[in-house]
C-alpha cells in the first residue's frame, strides 16, 4: 500500500475540491484520491452524451429508448465517473420545466418505448419526487418499461426501505442497474437492499466498470460475479473504463477485459459472465473473445473455454425461397 503524508493529503484535498466534487462515505476504510497528473489522451468528459442529447436532461443513442438524468447529486463521488462534467455547485433535479419538456419530448415521439432515470443518482430524490417522475413517465402509453439506475444499493443501502420498492411496485414493470465494482463492496446492509427491491419483484442487474488495480483480475472478477448472483443479482455489463481526465490510472487494455472474460467463460454459470463492452457515441459496442475459427468446407471450427477445437457440420445450404 502507498503511504502519504497528512501534509501531503490536506494539500491534495485542497486541490482536488477545486475540480471535483467529493463526499466522504459513511464507512471510509481507505480514503483514495484522484490522479492529478493529466495526460495528453484524457478528456475532461467525454463529449458524446453531450452531442446526443436531443432535449436537456436527455440522452439518446438508440431508436427505442431514451436515458433521463433525474439529478445531479450522488451518495459518493467516484473517482471513475464519466458525468463530472456536470455541474454539481447546484442542485440540479428533475421537476418544473425542465420535467414538462422531457416529457413532451417523450409523448410526441411513439419509438421510446423503453425510459432509464440515471444520474447523478435518482434515489437521491426522495420516494414522492420519484413516485410523481415514475408515474408521469409510466402514464405515457408507448412507454413500456422503465429503469432506474442506481449505485445505492453499494453506497448507500438504508435508503431501500419497505416503502420505497412499495413505491416502485406501483410502477411495474420497473427494472434496477446497480454498480459493484468488488467483492469487497458487497456487504450485509448491500445484501439486505438487495434482498429487499428482489422481495418486491424489481429485478436487479449490475453494470461493473474494469479498473486497472480494483478489479482486473480473473479471480477477483470471479469472486465479484459468483457474489452477485447468489445476491439473485444479474452481472450485466463490464464496461471498458475510459481515458478521462484525473483518472487514466484506472484504464487498462482491451486485451486484459478479452483475458478475464475468457477466464470466465466456462469457470462459472453462463448467466454470470457479463457482456464487456465499450460505450460510444454511436452506442455500446461488444468486445468479445474470438471462439471462432471460421468456415472448413463444409464444418465451421471453433475452441472450447479450455482450448479444444470442435468442427460442427455445417454445409452450405442455397436458399430456397420462392
Ligand atoms: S454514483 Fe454514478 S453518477 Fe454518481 S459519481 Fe458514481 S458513477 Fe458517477
Amino acid at each position: 500500500m502507498h503511504l502519504i503524508s497528512y501534509e501531503k493529503i490536506k494539500k491534495t484535498v485542497h486541490v482536488l475540491l477545486d475540480i471535483f466534487r467529493y463526499r466522504i462515505p459513511p464507512h471510509p476504510g481507505i480514503v483514495c484520491f484522484p490522479q492529478l497528473s493529466i495526460t495528453r489522451k484524457a478528456e475532461a468528459f467525454p463529449l458524446s452524451e453531450v452531442i446526443n442529447s436531443p432535449v436537456p436532461g436527455v440522452i439518446r443513442v438508440y431508436p427505442d429508448r431514451i436515458a433521463v438524468i433525474a439529478t445531479n447529486r450522488c451518495p459518493v463521488y467516484c473517482r471513475h465517473c464519466l458525468r463530472k462534467r456536470f455541474n454539481r455547485d447546484r442542485t440540479e433535479d428533475l421537476k418544473g420545466d425542465r420535467f414538462e419538456r422531457i416529457l413532451a419530448y417523450i409523448r410526441s415521439d411513439t419509438n421510446i418505448r423503453d425510459v432509464l432515470l440515471t444520474g447523478g443518482d435518482p434515489l437521491m430524490l426522495d420516494d414522492g419526487e420519484l413516485d410523481t417522475i415514475l408515474g408521469e413517465l409510466s402514464s405515457i402509453g408507448h412507454v413500456e418499461i422503465l429503469r432506474i439506475g442506481t449505485r445505492v444499493p453499494c453506497t448507500w443501502p438504508e435508503r431501500v426501505t419497505e416503502d420505497f420498492v412499495k413505491m416502485l411496485k406501483k410502477h411495474q414493470p420497473v427494472w434496477m442497474s446497480t454498480q459493484f465494482n468488488h467483492p469487497r463492496e458487497i456487504t450485509p446492509d448491500s445484501g439486505r437492499a438487495i434482498d429487499c427491491l428482489i422481495a418486491g419483484g424489481i429485478p436487479v442487474n449490475n453494470q461493473s466498470v474494469l479498473l486497472r488495480g480494483v478489479n482486473d483480475s480473473v479471480d477477483i472478477m470471479l469472486e465479484l460475479v459468483r457474489a452477485l448472483v447468489r445476491l439473485r443479482i444479474r452481472p450485466y455489463y463490464l464496461y471498458q473504463a475510459q481515458t478521462l481526465a484525473g483518472t487514466e490510472h484506472f484504464v487498462t487494455s482491451i486485451e486484459t477485459g478479452l483475458d478475464i472474460i475468457r477466464g470466465l467463460r466456462g469457470w462459472t454459470t453462463g448467466f454470470a459472465i457479463p457482456q464487456y463492452v465499450l460505450d460510444t457515441p454511436f452506442g455500446k459496442i461488444p468486445l468479445n473473445p474470438q471462439y471462432l475459427r471460421g468456415r472448413d468446407g463444409d464444418f465451421f471450427k471453433m475452441t472450447s473455454y479450455s482450448g479444444k477445437v470442435w468442427r460442427e457440420y455445417n454445409p452450405l445450404i442455397q436458399d430456397t425461397k420462392e
